[in-house]
């Protein structure tokens, strides 16, 4: 029997939208992920500290926090399931989601499936990831760990300079390290970089390896026209080398953006697909935050419930 309403991700927005989904009484079914884009319960659960999601005074656990928004849509009878999505048919209704091992009927969708950050492939970017290294300014920038000292900041695009700008409120310097000797980001954009006395630009360099003790304690850079190293001692690295929106698995079902995002007709959630709703970071490329994933998942929740109702689905 098809289901009412089938949320591909578990993230904070998939977690919000089964939870008012649940309380709606429509018996949401969460296929919460394995190994494609990033892990059931997504992103949060790669971090220690998150200290700007609203009603935790003292800062959160990621993992704490997704683990108590689980137990919240479990207690209102959300099911789940922990598997990848692989191909879905939303031209024909109800529609159908498969995964490697079991196909899904649903009378309609949300999709919540996330963007994951492009990380430089390295031994000691993994070792040190979340012991000094980040991929999102706004959420660790202001840690204590961060304050005063040098920061430094990989890429050349807006996102980019604006991580490098934001950080120069807590860091004593920050370095902007890019691949070329000139950025991507539109010229505004660089004349805030150019003008701003605490960030050092360091062109035509590649991060060669970070190092550290417990914490990172600095990266070694080579010039990619010399080949030469050289030593920046940091306590932070910042990746803004862009990000992945995980729509792969849609083969083309949703209209999506140039750069792969979900297209929907804000303020709603409702994509190209009537009955299929979209929210979080994978409809998102501004502000990728966990309280926005969450708001727009109950949007995504309170479209789906309202279009279920009028088609007298639920
Ligand atoms: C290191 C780090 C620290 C961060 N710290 C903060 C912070 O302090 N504060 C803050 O507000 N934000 C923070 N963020 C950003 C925040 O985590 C994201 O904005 C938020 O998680 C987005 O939620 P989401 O539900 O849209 O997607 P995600 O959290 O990315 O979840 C996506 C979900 O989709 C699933 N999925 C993907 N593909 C498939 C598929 N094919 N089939 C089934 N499931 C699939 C994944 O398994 C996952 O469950 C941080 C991000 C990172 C990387």
């Amino acid at each position: 029997m098809a289901k009412k309403l089938v949320i591909v991700g578990s993230g904070p927005s998939g977690l919000t939208a089964a939870i008012y989904a649940a309380r709606a009484d429509l018996q949401p079914l969460v296929i919460e992920g394995f190994m494609k884009g990033g892990q059931p319960g997504g992103q949060l659960m790669t971090t220690t500290e998150v200290e700007n999601f609203p009603g935790f005074p003292e800062g959160v656990d990621g993992p704490e926090l997704i683990s108590r928004m689980k137990k919240q849509a479990e207690r209102f009878g959300t099911e789940f399931i922990m598997e990848d999505i692989e191909s879905v048919d939303f031209a024909s209704r109800p529609f159908t989601l498969k995964t490697g091992s079991r196909t899904v009927t649903a009378h309609s969708v949300i999709v919540s499936t996330g963007a994951s950050a492009q990380i430089l492939d390295l031994p000691s970017v993994k070792k040190f990831w979340g012991k000094g290294i980040s991929a999102c300014a706004t959420c660790d920038g202001a840690l204590p760990i961060f304050r005063n000292q040098i920061i430094a900041v990989i890429g050349g695009g807006d996102s980019a300079i604006e991580e490098a700008i934001f950080l120069t409120r807590f860091a004593s310097k920050v370095l902007l390290i890019h691949r070329r000797n000139e950025f991507r980001a539109s010229k505004a954009m660089q004349k805030r970089v150019f003008d701003n006395p605490k960030i050092q630009i360091i062109f035509d360099s590649v991060l060669e390896e970070v190092y550290g003790g417990q914490f990172t304690e600095g990266v070694k850079l080579k010039n990619v026209k010399s080949g030469e190293i050289s030593d920046y001692p940091c306590k932070g690295l910042f990746m803004a080398i862009g990000h992945t929106p995980n729509t792969g698995f849609l083969g083309g079902a949703l209209d999506l953006d140039q750069k792969g995002y979900i297209k929907v007709k804000a303020p709603s959630s409702a994509t190209n697909i009537d009955g299929v709703f979209a929210c979080g970071d994978v409809t998102d490329p501004h502000y990728r935050q966990a309280i926005s994933a969450a708001g727009t998942g109950c949007v995504a929740a309170l479209d789906a419930e309202r279009w279920l109702h009028t088609n007298d689905l639920g």
